[in-house]
């Protein structure tokens, strides 16, 4: 029998963390589960770790390390504490692969050093790739390391691509929900509520990537990744708002063909390939039914209306650390919405203001990242401070 493969799960609490472990517990015999990590969430983590047993948990706000130890205490698990600890982890023996499933550019680092300890990326923190796509990338081909998108578009393209990997792609078109706001003016958007913001169509996610969905950001994050994680050129990424959310995404191959890969959506069995790829695992997924979608349409993206998705198009044109500055810029920004300081439209206000007015670094080594990240999120918060200061007028 073959060896099981260990797995470490970089933010396991959260919306792809959760939906992970179910995953790995519907097959003992193909999965280890070794390292299992959480920022703050100490009583799901601790609960998580009992009933899944790996071999080191990982809690990244150290004033919860007592805790989280005293409650694991009579369980043979080891636990860490702190953001060096997530670099650490990743490269223990036992891992195979690592799912990084933790939001923002906290990932970079253990993605990183994930990469360095030749251990395979099942990735589903875009951010990673979008700071730092291209020193990430170079990195995974000199250690012959394999990146498996989670995301479910760039699995879609994945899929898509299996058999095909010496034929040259054409174009790709990502497909979109067009979230919430679908064929909303700026005008009505305006007036947006938190609550509604939170209201994804298709998906439940974790709270960031909500908002992103809503702001057209995530798309916009999403083809910057998608250049990347299949080195394409940006204009051959186009999106199509797709609202059904049943055709993931879409390859078109020099000879005209299209293949597209469809399903309902399911975070699940874009996890599962990332983590079993070549291979298709049996599954009792809820399967489609084409009797309740009498009609699959597409329209046109609004880049007018929704910014972000031009301005992650411009970022990409800017090279260097702009995609980072823009992502820094989109972290800081869709937390202030998140904490009611800052209006819906705000968010892509404070991204363009910040990709155009921080220093984008070309030819970036690593450190450029760093700081590229942190002079964008200090100039992002002081926009925020400022809008802030004005709606409580
Ligand atoms: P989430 O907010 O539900 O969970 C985030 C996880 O990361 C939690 O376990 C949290 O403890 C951990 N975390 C948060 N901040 C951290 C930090 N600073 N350091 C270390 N750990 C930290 O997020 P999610 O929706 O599961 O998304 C995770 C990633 O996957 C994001 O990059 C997102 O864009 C991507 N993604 C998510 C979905 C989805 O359906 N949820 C789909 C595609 C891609
Ligand atoms: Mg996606």
């Amino acid at each position: 029998m073959e060896a099981k493969k260990g797995i470490a799960i970089l933010g396991s609490t959260g919306s792809i963390g959760t939906q992970a472990l179910e995953v790995i517990e519907a097959y003992p015999d193909i999965f280890d589960l070794q390292v299992i990590t959480a920022h703050s969430n100490a009583d799901l983590l601790i609960a998580q770790a009992i009933k899944h047993k790996p071999n080191t948990v990982v809690i990244g706000d150290e004033s919860l390390y007592e805790k989280v130890k005293q409650a694991l205490w009579d369980y043979d698990i080891t636990v860490y504490t702190g953001e060096q600890s997530l670099s650490q982890v990743v490269e223990f023996n036992e891992v195979h692969t690592v799912l990084t499933a933790l939001v923002g550019y906290a990932g970079l680092k253990p993605t990183l050093a994930a990469i360095n300890a030749k251990k395979s990326i099942a990735l589903a923190n875009k951010e990673t790739l979008v700071c730092a796509g291209e020193l990430v990338t170079k990195l995974a081909r000199e250690n012959g390391v394999n990146i498996y998108p989670v995301d479910s578009e760039h699995s879609a393209i994945f899929q898509c691509l299996v058999g095909e990997f010496h034929n040259k792609i054409e174009k790709i078109y990502l497909t979109a929900s067009g979230g919430p706001f679908r064929g909303w003016s700026t005008e009505q958007l305006q007036t947006v509520t938190l609550a509604q913001a939170l209201k994804h169509p298709n998906w439940a996610m974790g709270a960031k990537i909500t908002i992103d969905s809503a702001t057209m950001m995530n798309k916009g994050l999403e083809v910057i990744e998608a250049k990347w994680l299949f080195s394409l050129k940006a204009e051959q990424i186009d999106v199509i708002v797709h609202p059904q959310s049943i055709v993931h995404s879409l390859v078109q191959f020099e000879d005209g063909s299209m293949k597209a890969q469809m399903g309902l959506p399911d975070m699940k069995l874009p996890i599962q390939f990332a983590l079993t790829y070549p291979a298709r695992l049996k599954t009792d997924f809820p399967r489609f039914n084409f009797m309740d979608y009498p009609q699959l349409t597409f329209e046109k993206a609004d880049k007018e209306t929704f910014k972000n998705l031009d301005l992650a198009y411009k970022a990409m044109d800017m090279e260097g650390t702009a995609a980072c500055i823009l992502n820094a810029a989109n972290e800081v920004a869709v937390d202030a919405f998140l904490k009611e300081k800052i209006s819906f439209l705000d968010i892509a206000r404070i991204n363009e203001e910040t990709l155009f007015n921080c220093k984008c670094i070309s030819k970036p080594k690593y450190e450029d990242f760093v700081e590229s990240d942190r002079e964008a999120r200090e100039y992002a918060a002081s926009l925020v401070s400022v809008l802030n200061l004005n709606e409580s007028k």
